[in-house]
């Protein structure tokens, strides 16, 4: 029998490893008017992700949690190449993307599709739903007319849109909220992808039809082999589908493990104050974790130190001059956080 050595397990962990983000930034340059510009030399950037690294594993669902302004959005935007990092790297299955062209992205963004939030701003309200489905099929040149009509009724039938034959032939305000998001679900998955960002998927929809997207959502996991990369500000959301979460805030990850380890023993305080804020239905409950006093602070000049320190209760003078590291705490769970 073959020994299995440290250098085998390091193979494998990567062939379990669909993405690898590598200090990734994104700065955006603040615009000025001619005033600003002649009183100042000084370029000003927004710091929306300031040096990110995580890794997806292949056919895991993988949260990135967070207010808004934390910077997941744009995380997701440059991990599926929407938009250019100012540093890091992103590798798609050993690949990265960053160093591609625009010919050479075209065969990785076929492997990977979106679903964002508001469904009716991702349709487009002049084409009928079956037009939409066949149109990334007619760009990436698969199948024939009628087999790309075939391949969009299936999955109108897969995601629940019944008769397919005719919500085929209707527009996108001919539908519901709910039924614009199974479109749109649909259209993620008509090239048959590896990896879908999912950015918050189920924000706009009722609370009623949240449950039942989320849950078509893991039922086309399993059927299409998938891996997510689900972006939330909402922990709730979150429990209810993640593998692993991370907690961004502004631009940088405070804590990352896998989902029961977060939720069972959350180590940064930010974390406990997101837990939190998940609503109780019991009018005797009481919150153990106060919520952070005051705004985000601006990502233009980000606080010294720890991000955090203007609202952190447990601040010491380090915080406010040393940036902590992520650290690994227990197995796979890491915290940026100088108590640990
Ligand atoms: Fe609070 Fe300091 Fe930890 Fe930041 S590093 S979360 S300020 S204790």
């Amino acid at each position: 029998m073959e020994s299995v050595t440290l250098k085998d397990t390091a193979k494998e962990t990567k062939k379990d490893t669909l993405i690898e983000i590598k200090n990734l930034k994104k700065y955006f340059e603040v615009e000025r008017d001619l005033i600003q510009k002649l009183s100042s030399r000084t370029k000003r950037y927004v710091k929306a992700v300031d040096g990110v690294t995580f890794d997806i594993k292949r056919g895991e669902v993988f949260g990135l949690v967070g207010e808004s302004g934390s910077g997941k959005t744009t995380t997701g935007r440059l991990i599926i190449n929407i938009i250019s990092p100012t540093e890091g790297s992103v590798l798609f299955d050993g690949v990265d993307l960053t160093k591609l062209s625009k010919r050479e992205l075209k065969h990785f963004r076929r492997r990977m599709q979106v679903i964002f939030q508001d469904p009716y701003a991702s349709l487009n309200p002049r084409m009928k739903i079956g037009k939409t489905l066949m149109q990334p099929l007619e760009i990436h040149k698969i199948g024939t007319p009628r087999e790309r009509e075939e391949k969009a009724l299936e999955l109108l039938g897969k995601v629940g849109l019944t008769p397919p034959e005719i919500i085929f032939t209707k527009y996108p305000h001919q539908l519901s909220g709910g039924q614009r998001q199974r479109v749109v679900i649909a259209r993620a998955l008509i090239l048959n992808p590896d990896f879908v960002l999912a950015d918050e998927p189920v924000a706009m929809a009722d609370v009623s039809m949240r449950v039942l997207l989320l849950e078509l959502m893991m039922d086309m996991k399993k059927e299409f082999n998938l891996t997510y990369l689900f972006i939330t500000h909402d922990l709730a959301t979150a429990k209810y589908v993640c593998d692993r979460v991370a907690i961004m805030y502004l631009g940088k990850i405070m804590e990352l493990g896998p989902l029961r380890d977060v939720f069972q023993n959350p180590l940064h305080y930010y974390t406990k104050a997101l837990l939190a804020a998940i609503p109780i239905p019991d009018p005797d409950h009481k919150r153990k974790v106060d919520i952070p006093k005051g705004e985000i602070p601006n990502p233009i000049d980000p606080p010294a130190g720890c991000r955090f320190h203007p609202r952190c209760p447990y601040k010491m003078d380090i915080c406010e001059k040393v940036e902590p590291q992520l650290q690994m705490i227990e197995e796979g769970h890491y915290v940026a956080c100088h108590m640990y």
